[in-house]
């Protein structure tokens, strides 16, 4: 049951909002929590809260459920994905309205999600097939040995999602996991549940058979455990804390683990650069969901020699974005998430001031346009004691540093624990990729910010360093929810020597054999 007090477009109606909460796994008498809208601070969504035994209860209904799943032909399961792409597409005003008041983001900024899930499904759904078909494998000996490399379906995958990029992050990471046979328990973060449950509600609507997609709602502090105690694997996307701390657990039980994880990411902007383009470039990196985009740009390099006409040109773009709450495409940046997300973009900024930082665009909090708004913001003079020099801030706030040598420019860029995006911009593409090739990065655009790499679902997505261990997106994506077995068929004869041969003569003629392998180019 869903209570709002919060005015919600028409799309979202009580039935719709009952049904979706209907399909959190909770006991009838489960205790309820209340969310926020973002927009205004009022009440939003009354959630059940799941228990350690709800949480038991899924992955005995999903294991149950993924035998019979698994057993359904991998052209069906895609067919059901591409009818889930479609009913993503019919049904994005009820997704985009979600989005909005759960996460407080801009209706284009909703879209990019839209459009992203309607991107992967048809993708994966597409390449399903050949990823997951038996490979044909060399055998040991050529003709005798008949080797196969099989994929099969881990079993119940855990997905934990967080609430910055509520359908993406949620449906996004479940797609590849089910289209490989697998089961789902996920744990959308709280405040933005309804999303991943309308995403759900769709896959059943396309026909997911009832069971193999779980949903269950409840800090992780409570549900934790169970949620890795019951896991064949586990997808995380959060803080680089949480996920080392689910990658701890995930070792304990020695299952497998992809972790989406922070970043502090670096635009370099080269002297040769479109200084127009970069600059808008510029404001579409850092400034996405109010800068609460794991992606998004929080370091910029700007050089030296066009640093003042760049700075220029980026100051008054920023300058003048709309920032506002409006559940249509008319403003430019949204609202902050959550009150904590206001406090570390506040502390950020005071800490850096305290210490002689510029601030050359934004710097205040909105509360005229609703409690969470935030200024777009640039800051010049960042030191290294400053909080915001190193330490994500996952709002709207970006710094600018000059370099006089791309070396320096790309040492910079390298100097964090962190590797998830780059972004580089240069009139030479070649120049621009050959920088990229020395950017401790995960993904790294050129003359563009992070939707070219992000958008490019068939390579792999994901960080170095502090920003995560596996990948999302291409073969990847989809591999690493499956268990890899090898077959391997050996006919007529096996290893030894034939009948009445000496081991000492097999050895001989075996070296002559590799010698001669070596010598015809064999792999
Ligand atoms: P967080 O505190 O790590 O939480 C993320 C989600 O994981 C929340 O829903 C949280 O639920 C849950 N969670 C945390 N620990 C858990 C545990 N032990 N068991 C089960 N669930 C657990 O991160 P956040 O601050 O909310 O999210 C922002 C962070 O995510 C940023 O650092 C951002 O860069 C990163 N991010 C990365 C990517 C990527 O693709 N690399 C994408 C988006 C966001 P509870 O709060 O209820 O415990």
């Amino acid at each position: 049951m869903t209570r709002t007090a919060t005015p919600l477009p028409a799309t979202l109606t009580p039935a719709l909002l009952d049904r979706l909460t209907a399909a959190v796994v909770a006991a009838p008498d489960a205790p309820r929590t209340v969310t926020t809208a973002p927009y205004t601070g009022e009440p939003l969504a009354e959630l059940p809260v799941s228990t350690p035994a709800d949480v038991e209860e899924a992955f005995a209904r999903a294991r149950a459920a993924q035998a019979r799943w698994a057993a359904v032909p991998v052209r069906e399961r895609a067919r059901i994905l591409l009818r889930f792409h479609d009913l993503v597409l019919a049904r994005q005003d009820e997704a985009l309205d979600l989005m909005q008041a759960e996460n407080g983001k801009t209706r284009r900024d909703a879209f990019l999600e839209v459009t992203d899930i309607a991107v992967t499904a048809r993708y994966y759904a597409r390449a399903v097939v050949g990823l997951l078909a038996p490979k044909r494998r060399r055998g040991a000996i050529p003709v005798l040995t008949h080797t196969t490399e099989l994929r099969h379906p881990k079993g119940v995958v855990t997905v934990i999602s967080p609430w910055n990029y509520p359908l993406s992050m949620a449906a996004g990471d479940a797609i590849p996991a089910l289209l490989a046979g697998n089961a789902v328990v996920q744990k959308p973060d709280t405040q933005t549940a309804l999303t991943a449950l309308w995403a759900l509600d769709l896959m059943l609507e396309a026909g997911l058979p009832a069971e193999v997609w779980q949903m269950v709602v409840g800090r992780g502090s409570s549900i934790g455990d169970g949620l890795l105690a019951g896991a064949d694997y586990v997808m995380f996307t959060g803080s680089t804390a949480s996920g080392r701390r689910i990658a701890r657990a995930a070792g304990e039980r020695l299952i497998g683990a992809s972790l989406e994880l922070g970043g502090k990411n670096a635009m370099v902007v080269l002297p040769d650069a479109d200084i127009a383009k970069a600059a808008e470039g510029a404001v579409a990196a850092c400034f996405p969901s109010a800068g609460q985009l794991c992606v998004s740009i929080e370091r910029l390099y700007v050089a030296e020699e066009i640093r003042a006409e760049f700075v220029a040109a980026f100051v008054a773009r920023t300058r003048a974005l709309r920032v506002g709450a409006a559940f249509d495409f008319s403003v430019d940046v949204g609202s902050l998430t959550t009150p904590a997300q206001l406090e570390t973009v506040t502390a950020h900024l005071a800490d850096a001031v305290s210490k002689g930082a510029t601030v050359l665009a934004g710097g205040v909090a909105r509360p005229d346009l609703g409690p969470l708004f935030h200024e777009p913001t640039i800051l010049a003079d960042v030191t290294p004691d400053m909080a915001v020099f190193a330490q994500e801030t996952f709002g709207p706030v970006v710094s600018i540093y000059p370099y006089r040598e791309v070396a320096e420019a790309i040492a910079m860029a390298n100097a964090t624990p962190y590797g998830l995006n780059a972004s580089v911009w240069s009139r030479s593409g070649a120049r621009g990729r050959a920088v990229a090739a020395r950017l401790h990065a995960g993904t790294v655009n050129v003359n563009e910010a992070f939707a070219a790499a992000w958008g490019s679902v068939d390579a792999p997505m994901g960080g170095m360093g502090d920003s995560g261990v596996g990948r999302r997106h291409g073969a990847e994506g989809i591999l690493k929810y499956t268990e890899v077995q090898t077959v391997a068929h050996q006919r007529l004869r096996g290893f030894g020597p034939p009948s009445g041969m000496s081991h000492a003569r097999w050895s001989r003629i075996l070296t002559v054999a590799l010698r001669t392998l070596r010598v015809v180019g064999a792999r």
